[in-house]
Parts: structure tokens; sequence; C-alpha cells
């Protein structure tokens, strides 16, 4: 339990630390603001002594004018803390959610593959979204409510000890009883939230997949089993946000009954002194409606007891994103290589134990094409990730231009590549924008780009030409166009190195010439590394590398390894059916 709330405090310093910390100065305006505000539910009680005392039982109607004055002055500071109160506190929130919201995806994009293997985009929209609102909300009402609550309590408070303490302490006879089923409420909550964070990711997990499914989904014909899974997600949150605002809702209710219990106490003790004369009706009516007034800011605050067990949970989850830490980081080398020569030396590496890559070594010579041949699975796309720093390997040496690539700035490195391939990530944006990807460049390039890759043929034809949306993840374009839009890309960024990924599956005799073509022009005077699926790339290759199982079992040009009529000949005559 103190581990608990041990760590608990922990997690509340760090987000006040990290991200409240530079508005300390409005929060610190907000609390002057809560503390006026809150007071003046005291001191409005204050005031029905001297109304009771002065005009009801004294006759003196002068009287009348100044305490309801005074007690109109206050209901009108109420009123104007409030509105000052609530937007500041709300504009400190936001300012809060929205930069975690940002830092958290900067974050995440920076984590490496085996995290986003682990952790599918739909948990991940909830970590950046939900996580972050749960945080927002509670923590708004948290300040402005619980903060007004707890400074009312304080100022009620101190006006029922200045009537009598003998009272106060008559009225908080029940007060114990609150104490171990807050605590227990608390435990509670805290438990069930996290599950229901969980279950809020795999809602989002669910959804995510479906929709980008959605074809797959209607062809199988999945609606309903997929209508039921996700049904019974979102009913076990049901469940549990029954079971969680039920639970959290007996804390009140036992505000309610320690309060009648308070009453009947104050009534048995002052009661009998008012009646005697000791005391006169304006203290008790004082003390009565001090105590009437504590009554829902109590019950407010003891609703809130689970709620901050709400914030605590995805707190936690928001940090534990924020405290991983990716393998794959920059080295400190920012001048590009000096030539882009690549150099595999005996490259070892395993996803999750299992081996892929089992030695492989080769050279790719700089300014020349160097062709990948072998059975899916031989580990070749895993090249193309490993010089990309996408992975690293287990053990071997990469090196591009004799300098190993854990040197260079990961930037740096990334900028040497322009990768090809049929799948190309393209965004729900214009063609342009998907061309351009956040670079701006001049007309005239973007023009020259776009007519070297092909793309003008079909752009020009749309009515809104560059302008025209590519649908989500590209769906409105064809296999071929996309990877014309992919070509067009890598002839803007200029790298020196071309990784090219060629289509498995076939285009179109027209849409393959001019994939062709551009690949063509894009590929001279570039060291060029193609995954080759086309008898024509393989024989055009200066250099031929046969990979299978994640090492090098011949190499040579096409030629060379016929004559060889090893292990690629039969490739060659199993895949494109001919020598
Ligand atoms: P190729 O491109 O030659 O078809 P890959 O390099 O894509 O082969 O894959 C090589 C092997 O690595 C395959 O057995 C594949 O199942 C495995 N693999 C690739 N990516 C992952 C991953 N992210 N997690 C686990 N295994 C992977």
């Amino acid at each position: 339990m103190a581990d608990r709330l041990q760590k608990t405090a922990n997690l509340f310093a760090r987000m006040w630390r990290d991200y409240l910390h530079p508005y300390w100065a409005r929060i610190a305006l907000a609390l002057v603001f809560l503390i006026l505000e809150g007071s003046t539910l005291g001191l409005l009680s204050w005031m029905l002594k001297p109304l009771f005392d002065r005009v009801f039982v004294g006759g003196n109607t002068d009287a009348i004018w100044w305490v309801g004055g005074v007690i109109f002055t206050l209901f009108l500071i109420r009123a104007m803390t409030f509105v000052i109160n609530r937007s500041l506190m709300t504009s400190v929130s936001l300012a809060v959610s929205t930069t975690m919201q940002r830092d958290m995806l900067r974050h995440i994009m920076a984590l490496d593959g085996d995290f986003f293997q682990k952790n599918p985009p739909g948990a991940l929209i909830e970590r950046v979204q939900g996580d972050t609102i749960a945080v927002q909300g509670v923590w708004s009402t948290f300040i402005s409510g619980a903060g007004r609550d707890v400074i009312s309590l304080l100022s009620l408070f101190g006006v029922a000890i200045a009537v009598d303490p003998m009272w106060t302490l008559a009225a908080m006879v029940g007060a114990p009883l609150l104490i171990l089923p807050t605590l227990l409420v608390q435990r509670y909550i805290r438990r069930k939230m996290r599950q229901n964070r969980v279950n809020a990711s795999q809602r989002a997990t669910r959804l995510d997949e479906v929709l980008h499914g959605i074809n797959a989904v209607k062809l199988n014909r999945m609606e309903d089993y997929q209508t039921d899974r996700f049904a019974r997600i979102v009913d076990s949150i049901r469940r549990g946000q029954i079971k969680m605002s039920a639970i959290g809702a007996t804390v009140p209710a036992l505000v309610d009954i320690v309060t009648g219990l308070g009453f009947l106490g104050v009534l048995a003790l002052g009661g009998a002194e008012v009646t005697r004369g000791e005391r006169t009706v304006g203290d008790f009516m004082s003390f009565f409606t001090a105590m009437a007034l504590a009554f829902q800011p109590l019950r407010r605050l003891g609703s809130l007891a689970g709620t901050w067990q709400v914030a605590a949970a995805s707190l936690e989850r928001i940090y534990d994103v924020l405290d991983l830490r990716p393998a794959i980081t920059s080295g400190p080398r920012r001048e590009p290589p000096p030539d882009t020569a690549i150099r595999l030396e005996d490259v070892r590496m395993s996803y999750d134990g299992h081996p892929v890559l089992n030695g492989l070594s080769f050279t790719a010579e700089a300014g020349h094409t160097t062709a990948l041949v072998g059975p899916s699975g031989a580990g070749k796309s895993t090249v193309f990730n490993l010089l990309t720093r996408m992975v690293d390997p287990d053990s071997g040496q990469i090196t591009l231009g004799g300098v190993p690539l854990r040197e260079f700035d990961l930037g740096v490195l990334r900028d040497q590549f322009s990768t090809v391939s049929q799948d190309a990530a393209l965004f729900d944006e214009t063609l342009r924008e998907n061309i351009l990807l956040g670079h701006p460049q001049d007309d005239a390039a973007l023009r020259r780009a776009v007519e070297a890759a092909h793309v003008a043929e079909f752009a020009d034809a749309l009515p809104q030409g560059l302008d025209t949306s590519a649908g989500p993840r590209g769906s409105a374009l064809s296999g071929g166009q996309r990877q014309r839009v992919a070509i067009a890309r890598a002839v803007l960024r200029n790298a020196p190195i071309l990784l090219l990924d060629e289509a498995t599956s076939a285009l179109d005799a027209q849409s393959e010439r001019l994939v062709q073509q551009a690949l063509d022009g894009l590929s001279v005077g570039r060291t060029t590394l193609v995954i080759a699926h086309r008898l024509s790339t393989v024989r055009q290759a200066d250099k031929i590398v046969v990979i299978d199982a994640g090492r090098v079992v011949e190499e040579g040009n096409h030629d060379q390894l016929i004559a060889q009529d090893g292990a690629y000949a039969a490739l060659v005559r199993l895949q494109f059916g001919e020598t």
C-alpha cells in the first residue's frame, strides 16, 4: 500500500516537473482565485450569525441591508472567480494534454521495430489520445473541483470551530467510518481502471484492423464474427464502468450517512445549550449552515476518491511508453560517407530467436547495380532493413563507404537511401503532398520528378491533377501508379543509393514498361540494390547475389552464374521458366 502510494506520488511529481511546471504562474493565480471562491462559503455561513442574532432575534431591521449586501457580494465574488478559474485551469490542462500528445507521438516514432510488432496501431492511438485525455480530464476536475471544495471545507470548518469546538467534534462522530471504505474503493478503482484502459486499447485495435481490412472482412464474410468480437470487448468495458461507478458511489453515499450522524450529534449537544439560553440562535444557525454547506463539497470529494486513481492509471501507461528507450540510436557522424560502396561481413540476425541471416557477406560496388535474388523468406528484405537501420544485426559488420553504419547520425544515414517498392506507404493526402513528403520544392523540380517517374501520364488526366487525393493508404491508385509515385519521391530525394523492391504482383504490360523506364532513369549513376523478380533486371545487373536461408550461395553476373549451373540457374528455371 505504502509502496503504491509512493509510486503514484512519483508519477504525479514527474507530471508536475515535465508538464505542469511551465504553467506554475497560471496555476498559482488559479489557486488564489480558488481560495477566494472556496472561502465565500465559510463567510456565507458566518454571516448567518448577525442575521439571526441582530435581525431576527434582536429586531434590528437596519442590519438587513448591510448583511444582505455582504451576502450578495459574496455570491458576486463566487460567480466571477468561477469563470476566471475555469478558464485558467482549462487552458493549463489543455496545454498539458496537447504537449503530452505531441511528445508521445515524437517519442513513439523513434522506437524500434519490435515495439511496433508488439503494440498494434489501434492500441497506440488509444494511448496517445485516450490516456492523455483521461489525464487531462481528471487534472482539471481535480484542481478546479477538488481544490475549491477543499478550500470551502476548510473555511466552513474554521467557522464551525470558531462557533464551538465541541460541536465540531460532535459533528464529526461518524467521520472515522469513511476511512477504510475510501481506501478500499481507491484500490478497486485503480485496478478496474487499468483493466479498462487495456480493454479500450483492444477496442481501438479491433476497429483499426476491421476498418483497414474491410475488403478482407467483406470477402470472407467475417461481419458477424468481427461484430461478436467487438461486442465482447465493448461489453466488458461497459460492465467495468458500471461496477466502477457503483463502487465509486459508495463513498459519497457514506458521506450522507456520516453527515446525518453529525447532525444528530450537534442537535443533541447544541440544541440543549440553545434552549437553556447558553448559546444564541445565531450561533446555532451559523454552525448548522456551515455543516449543511459542507455536505455537498464533502460528497463531491468522496466521489473524487476514485477519480484521481483514473489519472494515475493513465499516467502510468503514458510514462511506460515515454520511458522506453530505442535500441537503434544515432551515431555521432554527420558527414555523408566518402563513397557509397556497401559491405556486409558475416552478418547474423534473428527475429525473436529465430535466425534469419546466418553469416551473410557481400559487397555492392558504388555506382553499380547489385541484384539480390533467392526464394521468398531468404532474407532479402531484411538486408534493406539492416542498411537503413530499421533493425540492427546481432553480430557482424555493415559499412557504407567503409564507415560502420552505427557511426552515422540516423537522419544522415537514411538520407543516403531512396527506397522504392510497390507497397510504398501512401498517405491520405494529395498526390503533390505524397510526392513532396513535407520537403517543399519549387514547381519546376516537382514537374521534372513527376515526368521522370511517369506520374504525369495519369496525374494530368485527373480533373484536379496533382491535387487529387490518393485516398486512404493510396487506395485510389493502382499498384503501378503507387509505385510511380514512390519513384517520383525518390527522384526528388536524389539520394545516392537506391533500394528497389520489384513488384511481385504482375503489372500490366503498359504499367510495367513505364515503371521500368522510370526506374532505369532513376538508377543511372546511383548505387542500386534491387530485390529482383524480373529476368530483365537480373540480366542487366552488374552483379547478382543469390541468397538462400540467410546466406550468400552464389555471386557473379548472369552469364557466369548460368555457366556454373548451380542455385541461380535452378532459380531462373523455376522462377522465370527459362535459362
Ligand atoms: P525475403 O525478402 O527474402 O522474402 P525477408 O527478409 O522478408 O525475406 O524475411 C526473412 C525471414 O524473416 C522470413 O522467415 C520472415 O518470416 C522473417 N521475418 C521478417 N520480418 C520479421 C519480423 N518483423 N518479425 C519476425 N520475423 C520476421
